[in-house]
């Protein structure tokens, strides 16, 4: 298992051949309610790799953590980058992907638990941010969570998923890089001409989440702490209770158009400044040769429209 660098950019791929091997619970759109045997479900935590960590009791887990079996990269091998010509340049695929099953119970999605069971997840989420960022040669804590065939999930049971690496992702970079050039950070001045615009969704006393002016997909929406809070490590209990609220009204409204989406944590690495924020994009289409062409999109809903879908 390699990431390898393109020829000339700045463009990373984790060749990885294991995660073809992976189970796809959705084969048939029937499959789904019947799934056999479910390796995150309470009773069957043997079927899973040794776990790493939970949230519970040992009799009880609320939120239970640990590798995935399917794993994209490995804590082995060189985690630093080789070149082998001007060319070829790559490192083992170094890092931590893991899996956390956010809920014992099968049948509820994550927009279906209590604030205060949100907010497990969120401890989770901090446990690995803290945990991993400490690991030998691990520059970023990637946290994201695919739901729906088409966001990428291959199993029902409703989880996130850790991939630490080597690396510190592209677009994190670019939105640091981005944020150097403004005086103080764009995103608190973002988050205050948005407040009022079409474009806000809700509001509460910790948080804002607004559609993007140049939101990229279908009902993508974004949620800012109104306060600069670098990482999710940082906020304070009233600040995960009000996030869990926002997160779980914002994913109830999709669930009424049974939207397909990826979640995306976005935090600053310690020794940047980048607002931390969460960003919702929803695959309601299907990418095609424009999109991996041109790198841009094309958006077939307003950003202006899919608010109003929110806040109705
Ligand atoms: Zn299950
Ligand atoms: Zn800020």
């Amino acid at each position: 298992m390699e990431i390898r660098k393109d020829y000339i950019l700045d463009r990373y791929v984790i060749v990885s051949e294991g995660r073809g091997k992976r189970p796809f619970e959705f084969k048939k759109k029937s499959d789904i309610k019947e799934s056999k045997t479910c390796f995150f479900c309470p009773g069957n935590e043997h079927l899973t790799p040794p776990e790493i960590g939970r949230i519970g009791t040992k009799k009880q887990w609320k939120v239970r953590w640990f590798p995935n079996k399917f794993s994209a990269v490995e804590l082995e091998g060189s985690h630093s980058f080789k070149r082998e010509n001007r060319f070829f340049t790559s490192s083992s695929a170094y890092g931590s992907h893991e899996v956390i099953a956010e809920t014992p119970d099968h049948e509820k999605q994550m927009e279906d638990l209590s604030v205060p069971q949100i907010k497990d997840v969120f401890g989770a989420y901090i446990d690995r941010i803290q945990k991993l960022s400490k690991v030998k040669g691990i520059r970023y804590v990637c946290i994201f969570k695919n739901h729906g065939k088409q966001a990428g999930t291959s199993l029902i049971h409703s989880h996130s998923q850790v991939i630490a690496y080597n690396r510190i992702p592209k677009l994190v970079k670019e939105k640091i890089k981005a944020s150097k050039k403004y005086s103080r950070c764009p995103y608190c001045s973002i988050i205050k001409k948005e407040k009022n615009s079409k474009r806000a969704c809700f509001e509460n006393d910790s948080f804002i989440s607004f559609t993007p002016y140049a939101s990229r997909y279908h009902y993508e929406i974004w949620i800012f702490p109104k306060k600069h809070i670098k990482n999710i490590t940082k906020m304070d209990n009233k600040h995960l209770t009000d996030l869990a609220r926002m997160l779980k009204k914002i994913l109830q409204k999709l669930k009424t158009i049974d939207a397909a989406y990826n979640l995306e944590l976005f935090y600053s690495p310690e020794k940047e400044n980048m607002h931390f924020h969460i960003e919702i994009t929803p695959k309601l289409a299907i990418l095609g040769g424009f999109e991996a062409l041109s790198d841009d999109t094309i958006n077939s809903i307003s950003p202006e429209k899919a608010a109003e879908f929110y806040r109705e």
